[in-house]
C-alpha cells in the first residue's frame, strides 16, 4: 500500500518550500498537481513520472492519486502555498472517505499567500484578520459578499484570495464598495503581485486608488483595519504597544 503526501511547495519561489516539503517530493515516484505548479518544482523533479493537469480537474487529480497509491505508489499531490488554505487538502481527505480507501494521507503545510504577500509589504496582519476568496466558482457571491460585510463592519484586515480574474473583474469593484461603506477612503491598502517568487510587483496604496492597479489572478490584495497606516513604504497594523 502507497501513500499521498498533500504538499504546499509555498508561494513558488525555492527557498521559501519547507525542507519536509521538499523530503516529500523526493521520497514520492509520482508527483501530480496543476502545470503552472509543477513548472515551479521542475527542477527538483529529476525523472520521476510527473502527471500535470488542467485546473478544472481536481477531483480527478484526487481520486486518480488515491488509485495510485492503493496500487503501491508514493505520491505527491502538490498545491501552491498552503495545501490547506484553497488547495487540495480538503478535496482528497473527501474523495478518500467516498471511495472507502485506507491509504494514509500525510497533509505537509507551505507559506501561503497571504503570509508571503504580508512579508512583502510589512506587517499588515498584526491584528485580527479575514481571508476572503473572491472566486465564486465554488461558492455563492451572496455568501462572500455577506462576509465581505461583516469582516468590514468587525474591522478585521481582509487578505483577498482570487481577487480577479480574465472573466470575473465586477467581484472587486463590489468588495471594495462594501469596504468603503465601513472605513475611510485612505484606509492602506496593498497589492502584492508574485509575492516571493519571480516577477514579484508591490503596489502600496488606499481603498480609494486601489481600483486604478492593476489585479489579477497572481495577485493578493490586503486592506487594512481603522487602524493601519503606511511608513516609509510598509503598511503596519498596530498590535496594541503602547511605544
Ligand atoms: N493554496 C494557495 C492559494 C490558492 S488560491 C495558498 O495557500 O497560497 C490562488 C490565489 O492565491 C491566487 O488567485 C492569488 O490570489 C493567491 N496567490 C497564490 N500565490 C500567490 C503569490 N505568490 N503572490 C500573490 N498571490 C498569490
Amino acid at each position: 500500500m502507497g501513500k499521498v503526501f498533500v504538499i504546499g511547495i509555498g508561494p513558488g519561489g525555492e527557498d521559501y518550500m519547507t525542507p519536509a516539503a521538499r523530503e516529500g517530493i523526493m521520497s514520492s515516484d509520482v508527483i501530480i498537481g496543476y502545470k503552472t505548479y509543477i513548472d515551479l518544482i521542475r527542477p527538483i523533479l529529476g525523472d520521476k513520472r510527473v502527471i500535470d493537469s488542467g485546473m478544472k480537474r481536481e477531483i480527478e487529480r484526487c481520486s486518480l492519486a488515491i488509485d495510485l497509491a492503493e496500487e503501491g505508489h508514493t505520491v505527491a499531490l502538490v498545491s501552491s502555498g498552503d495545501p490547506g488554505i484553497y488547495g487540495m487538502a480538503g478535496a482528497v481527505l473527501e474523495v478518500k472517505g467516498e471511495k472507502n480507501s485506507p491509504i494514509e494521507i500525510e497533509v505537509i503545510p507551505g507559506v501561503t499567500a497571504v503570509s508571503a504577500a504580508a512579508a512583502v509589504l510589512g506587517a499588515p496582519l498584526m491584528h485580527d484578520f479575514a481571508v476572503i476568496s473572491l472566486s465564486d466558482l465554488l461558492t455563492d457571491w451572496d455568501v462572500i459578499k455577506k462576509r465581505l460585510q461583516l469582516g468590514a463592519e468587525g474591522d478585521f484586515v481582509i487578505a483577498l484570495y482570487n481577487p480577479k480574474s480574465k472573466g470575473r473583474v465586477t467581484q472587486i469593484e463590489e468588495a471594495r464598495d462594501i469596504m468603503l461603506q465601513h472605513r475611510k477612503k485612505e484606509t492602506p491598502v496593498g497589492i502584492v503581485r508574485n509575492a516571493k517568487r519571480r516577477g514579484e510587483e508591490v503596489i502600496i496604496t488606499t481603498l480609494g486608488e486601489m481600483l486604478n492597479h492593476s489585479i489579477d489572478m497572481l495577485t493578493m490584495v490586503i486592506i487594512g483595519n481603522s487602524n493601519s497606516f503606511i511608513q516609509d513604504g510598509k503598511i503596519i497594523t498596530p498590535r496594541g504597544y503602547h511605544l
